[in-house]
């Protein structure tokens, strides 16, 4: 072990560290540890960070008025309340303090244990200990870890939510966190679960920006065709959440498929490889999957967008073609949290019990086809088609998503009420579950205050109703309650 020593921080604590040779060092800092682990002690790389009051001023900030992590009574962001302050502290690994002395620097809490790769994660890529940095699981490492640490489609989906929702709040805010990579966000596929690391070099609203110029693959297209222009060149573009944008969906499109969007056969210089690379991420940019360009296309793409469903493979269109290069073409966080919840009612078991992804997007019925293994459903396929009445337009509805059913499936308020949104806010408490006995499909009353059935009849907590092939019924008599059309597909 090595020698303790002890930091000072701005509110006058002392808190000890371990100084070790060779500290773990990134791009911007170098990290010790507490002695029990329990946080990190960081310091910036570079000598002078401790004389720059603009990067004391932003780490401020972030600590206080833009903090998700911390209630709004305890110094946190405006509006944070205890319960979200304890949701987002599990999905960002946010500053908890500024050093002082020695000199300027960060603690950090130590990221959960389930973010650490065990002896048992990989025994060929040796990982045990190492944190769980989302480049293991997109790459072709992915095959050498265990099958459960892979995860399944549901897990990756549920990974790709809280990613997307935890962004969505940055930006919210409006900061922007400059250097979203397969680096900068640890996932756990086994638990999906995921978690933003590297918080200190948000782009703070009014700050200076701090000098970040982002990781290959994840920097905007934009940002590296404009990388050798002067630091203070107007025509230069600098990170920021259209930015951001960009590189969340390449993150979101590595979750679902594995692959890079952007790198493909095309060769787009034979002067040099670098060349090659600047072009390919940079000016030149081409989506694998570009319907309009195939110069870049790989000859075996097995799962493609389309796979995903509409909403997706709506959105990877629009940020990969539309907004590839036109940063204000891109979707928003929010767009895609949208859209990620409706693609996650589509998800349907795989019938093969041996399916590497185990769940697939059923969006086509008369499709009921794995696109991973290819095998064809056999089981049924029970949907509820929901609508929503237009507001003030009493008898007016509109269509409000699909939902497909499976035994022992929850349903939650944002599954039956039109004004409530599946974000962090939402209630989880388990209004209705589906069960199938003898098999008969039924919905069963866990929670719901008024649900009605088909006659408009009440039933009370407890009860169930049974569900048949194209029955229509309002869900409750309490206000914005959904109308649902159900659909039996026997597929045997
Ligand atoms: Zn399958």
């Amino acid at each position: 072990m090595g020698t303790i020593a002890e930091a000072v921080l701005e509110d006058g604590r002392r808190i000890p560290y371990v100084i070790e040779d060779n500290p773990p060092r990134g791009g911007m800092k170098y990290t010790y540890f507490a002695p029990d682990r329990s946080y990190v002690v960081q310091f910036y790389n570079d000598p002078n960070a401790s004389r720059d009051e603009q990067l004391r001023m932003r780490l401020k900030a972030i600590l206080g008025q833009y903090n998700p992590t911390l209630a709004e009574k305890n110094g946190g962001a405006a509006g944070n309340s205890e319960i979200l302050a304890e949701y987002f502290s599990q999905r960002f690994c946010w500053p908890l303090a500024i050093v002082q002395f020695p000199e300027l620097g960060i603690v950090c809490p130590t990221y959960p244990d389930e973010f650490f790769f065990t002896e048992h994660s990989a025994p060929q890529l040796k990982l045990a200990g190492k944190d769980k940095k989302s480049h293991w699981f997109t790459s072709m490492n992915r095959d050498f870890l265990s099958k459960d640490e892979r995860g399944d489609l549901k897990a990756m989906l549920r990974i790709a939510i809280l990613l997307t929702r935890s962004v969505r709040r940055l930006h919210q805010a409006g900061l922007a966190h400059t250097d979203l990579s397969n680096n900068n966000v640890l996932i756990s596929p086994k638990d999906g679960n995921c978690i933003i690391i590297d918080i200190d070099s948000l782009v703070v609203p009014n700050m200076f920006p701090p000098e970040v110029i982002g990781t290959r693959g994840y920097i905007a297209p934009e940002v590296l065709a404009t990388l050798s222009l002067d630091y203070r060149d107007p025509r230069r573009r600098r990170p920021s959440t259209q930015t951001d944008l960009y590189a969340l969906g390449v993150l979101l499109y590595e979750y679902l498929f594995f692959r890079h969007p952007l790198l493909g056969p095309k060769v787009h210089s034979t002067v040099s490889a670098g060349e090659n690379d600047f072009l390919a991420l940079g000016p030149k940019a081409v989506f694998v999957e570009d319907p309009d360009d195939s110069s870049n296309r790989p000859t075996n793409l097995a799962v493609t967008i389309k796979d995903v469903g509409p909403f997706l493979e709506s959105l990877f269109l629009q940020l990969f073609v539309n907004g590839l290069h036109d940063p204000q073409a891109r979707p928003s966080a929010l767009e895609w949290e949208r859209a990620l919840a409706k693609t996650w009612d589509l998800l349907h078991k795989c019938d093969n019990p041996q399916c590497e992804m185990g769940y697939f997007v059923l969006y086509d019925e008369n499709q009921p086809i794995c696109p991973y293994c290819h095998t064809r459903l056999k089981s049924d396929v029970i949907r509820f088609h929901l609508k929503t009445e237009i507001r003030g337009k009493g008898g007016q509805w509109l269509d409000d998503g699909v939902i497909d059913i499976s035994d022992g499936m929850a349903l939650y308020g944002w599954h039956l009420f039109g004004n409530i949104f599946a974000d962090e806010k939402a209630d989880k408490t388990v209004l209705l579950q589906v069960e199938k006995r003898n098999d008969k499909w039924y919905l069963v009353n866990r929670n719901l205050k008024q649900m009605t059935g088909q006659r408009g009849q009440t039933i009370p907590k407890g009860e169930s109703m049974m569900l048949e092939d194209k029955m229509v019924f309002r869900l409750s008599r309490e206000k914005f309650s959904k109308v649902v059309y159900v659909t039996i597909n026997r597929l045997r």
